[in-house]
């Protein structure tokens, strides 16, 4: 087994004792921030002028300056902007403030990974990675529990490296779930081929193909809508508490028996395959490079791929029969319908 670390393992001390950035005020950003802060961290927010995550940050109390004053005035410095960002923020306003014994770290190992980033020596790079999303991590900080996290070093220019990622992973609240140690390249490549092949890509697109089926045989959308999308959320949760086999337990003995028969019809070898391919395109960086040229010319293919997907007959049907869940309305995000 993997070895895990809990808070006994970690001194928070050590990042106590750190001026500390936060690049970025967004799903990560906040969460990072306000619980560094809360567990006794000198924490300050860098962010672009005008940045409309400005106001919210400061109503939380924090102190928001521009990145370059922050990643001058800190000593470790958590880039938190999006990944097709983080290279113009690191070579204009983090690099040239960048001195011996600081640390620059991450939650996600893309720029590292395919070389977007690269440190000077005399500078740690290290990777906390939540298991989760922003407002999730803040919530189980605040409620006394925590995200489990990962924890990586490309670089240990001070020998301290993995002590100081441990301190800040129990300063998010991380240490007292548990975490996993990890390197940049395992981070990066796993975490690209389950959102692309299982979780995001996987999931949406099994997701549509089942109301297309469902609906051109000429059964109601809103019927299909919640056979194939909206118990999905059921099975996953089952799933998420004791795997495969507790959702099997509770689905019935006709459910299960379908699963067997039926679901290797679907997820065919050939789809293994599939997934295969894709992982090779993220082991030999044609995705990343794929994405980031896209984003450098106006991210063009990535406008044109959401306004199409947002377009698909499901979303118009889900967002009528959402109106039949009020309690989906107190959701703690700040997540808009139709503003994707
Ligand atoms: P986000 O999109 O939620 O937030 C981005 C923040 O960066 C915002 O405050 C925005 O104002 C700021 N920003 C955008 N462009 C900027 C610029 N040019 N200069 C300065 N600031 C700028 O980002 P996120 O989803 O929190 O992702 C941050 C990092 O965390 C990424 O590396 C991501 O892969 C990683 N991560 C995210 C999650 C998640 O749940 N969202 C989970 C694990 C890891
Ligand atoms: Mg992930
Ligand atoms: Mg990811
Ligand atoms: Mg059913
Ligand atoms: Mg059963
Ligand atoms: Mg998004």
């Amino acid at each position: 087994m993997t070895k895990k670390y809990y808070d006994a393992d970690a001194d928070l001390s050590l990042i106590q004792g750190r001026k500390v950035a936060v690049i970025g005020y967004g799903s990560q950003g906040h969460a990072h921030a306000l619980s560094l802060r809360d567990s006794g961290v000198d924490v300050r927010i860098g962010l672009a002028e005008g940045s409309k995550s400005r106001a919210k940050a400061e109503a939380e109390g924090l102190r928001v300056v521009t990145v370059a004053e922050a990643a001058t005035e800190a000593d470790l410095i958590m880039i938190l902007v999006p990944d097709q960002v983080q290279a113009k923020v690191y070579n204009e306003d983090i690099a040239p403030n960048l001195k011996d014994g600081d640390a620059i770290f991450f939650a996600h190992g893309f720029n590292i990974r395919f070389g977007y980033i690269e440190a000077p020596s005399g500078v740690d790079v290290a990777m906390v990675a939540p298991k989760g999303p922003g407002h999730v991590v803040r919530r189980e900080y605040e409620a006394g529990r925590g995200v489990p996290a990962l924890i990586a070093v490309e670089k240990n220019e001070s020998g301290q490296a993995k002590d100081l990622a441990l301190a800040y992973a129990a300063g998010i609240g991380g240490t007292r779930a548990g975490v996993l140690e990890t390197t940049f390249t395992e981070e990066t490549e796993t975490d690209l081929f389950g959102e692309q092949a299982v979780l995001c890509g996987g999931a949406s697109h099994l997701v549509q193909a089942g109301f297309e089926v469902l609906t051109e045989a000429g059964y109601q959308p809103e019927i299909a809508y919640f056979e194939v999308l909206h118990e999905l959320k059921l099975i996953v949760d089952l799933m998420v508490e004791g795997g495969l086999a507790k959702q099997r337990w509770s689905i019935s003995d006709t459910a299960e028996f379908g699963d067997y028969v039926s679901g290797p019809r679907v997820i065919t070898p050939q789809v293994k395959e599939n997934m295969k391919a894709v992982l090779a395109d993220i082991q030999d960086g044609t995705f990343a490079q794929r994405f980031m040229d896209d984003q450098a010319s106006g991210a063009e293919e990535f406008k044109k791929l959401r306004a199409e997907e947002e377009a698909h007959p499901i979303e118009k049907t889900g967002r009528e029969l959402r109106q039949m869940f009020s309690w989906l309305k107190d959701s703690d995000d700040d997540y808009t319908e139709g503003t994707a």
